[in-house]
């Protein structure tokens, strides 16, 4: 299947520009990807994009941007694309998914970011057994036990703050001995009598028991380095993302971290054509609504490199 524009991502970058490309009359087709509506839908309530008073879930308000877009004739395709490249003399972009290959004049890459674990030995298998970065997902299985959540910035305070309406106390281990998360974020967390700071500490080891769960962990102060035990049922990880850019391979410029350099204060990336919106092209602000406006950019950015390729008519 052929498109004008093909958008990678489902996240409030990728909705957003869908919804933009929709209304010019783009037709654009719209990857969903492997998490449908991007890490949004594993938070809970998010109280910081403008116009929601109250608060709205994530996965609320991802649901209301695809029916948004839809509505304007975005088509989403469930499937995982796999790489993007370009063809030397036409020009078009080859999106090739899970299910097949498509072809597009211009493409949005808004494939956001994926949850970082350190490395630790074990780590691969313990994920779904006691390990996981995503306490909306989870959290519930852990009813009256205790549980960890590693991390200082505003998703380890929010998931923090999640947990203590199951675990019977959550620990927050942190690397250093202040947060980075946002002052009214700490606050609300170093405040609740279930939560205990564990600072200038790291996971040294994971212990599972004989059915393979984890059962505990060793802990690294980072000052003195002593070890000690403590036990948790679950290690909720929130030490930040790492962007999902590997796709589109040499066609942009990515930064030491993976995030894809644009160019000139546009979404526009080296390759005339290709853009680059939210978090997979944002190693600074990394919020919902900077990535709705990259969305918006890049969706008008694309349009206008669209016509340049019209012909012209004398
Ligand atoms: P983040 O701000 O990058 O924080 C990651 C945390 O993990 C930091 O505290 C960091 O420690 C720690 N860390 C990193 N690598 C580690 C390792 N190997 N071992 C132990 N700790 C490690 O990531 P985030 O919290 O996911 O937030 C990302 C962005 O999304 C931010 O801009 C944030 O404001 C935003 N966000 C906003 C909201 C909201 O407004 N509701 C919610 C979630 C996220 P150091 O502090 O020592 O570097």
């Amino acid at each position: 299947m052929d498109a004008k524009l093909i958008i990678i991502g489902t996240g409030p970058a990728g909705y957003t520009a869908a919804i933009y490309a929709a209304r010019a009359d783009l037709a654009p087709l719209v990857f969903a990807g492997p998490q449908l509506g991007g890490q949004l839908t594993t938070t809970t309530e998010v109280e910081n994009f403008p116009g929601f008073p109250e608060g709205i879930s994530g996965p609320d308000l991802m649901f209301a941007m695809s029916q948004q877009a839809e509505k304007f004739g975005a088509k989403i395709i469930y499937e995982e694309v796999l790489s993007v490249t370009r063809e030397e003399c036409s020009g078009q972009f080859v999106v090739t998914s899970s299910a097949g290959a498509y072809k597009a004049s211009a493409v949005i890459i808004a494939t956001g970011a994926t949850a970082r674990y350190p490395g630790l030995p074990g780590e691969k298998e313990l994920v779904g057994h006691g390990l996981t970065a995503c306490a909306t997902c989870d959290g519930s299985f852990y009813r009256d036990v205790p549980v960890c959540v590693v991390g200082g910035g505003d998703s380890a305070c929010e998931e923090a703050h999640f947990l203590t309406r199951f675990a019977s106390r959550v620990y927050l281990l942190h690397r250093r001995d202040t947060l980075r998360a946002s002052k009214a974020m700490q606050q609300r967390v170093l405040s609740h009598e279930k939560i205990t700071p564990v600072w200038n500490t790291t996971i040294a080891e994971y212990k599972r028991d004989a059915d393979g769960e984890l059962c505990g962990v060793v802990l690294r102060d980072t000052q003195s380095g002593e070890l000690r035990e403590l036990d948790v049922k679950c290690v909720f990880m929130a030490i930040g993302h790492s962007p999902n850019s590997r796709i589109v391979g040499h066609l942009a410029d990515v930064d030491p971290a993976g995030f894809i350099i644009t160019q000139n204060n546009s979404t526009a990336t080296k390759t005339p054509g290709l853009f680059a919106a939210g978090d997979v092209a944002d190693p600074i602000y990394r919020q919902a609504i900077s990535a709705a406006g990259m969305g918006c950019r890049a969706a008008l950015e694309a349009e206008r490199y669209l016509l340049t390729l019209e012909p012209v008519t004398l």
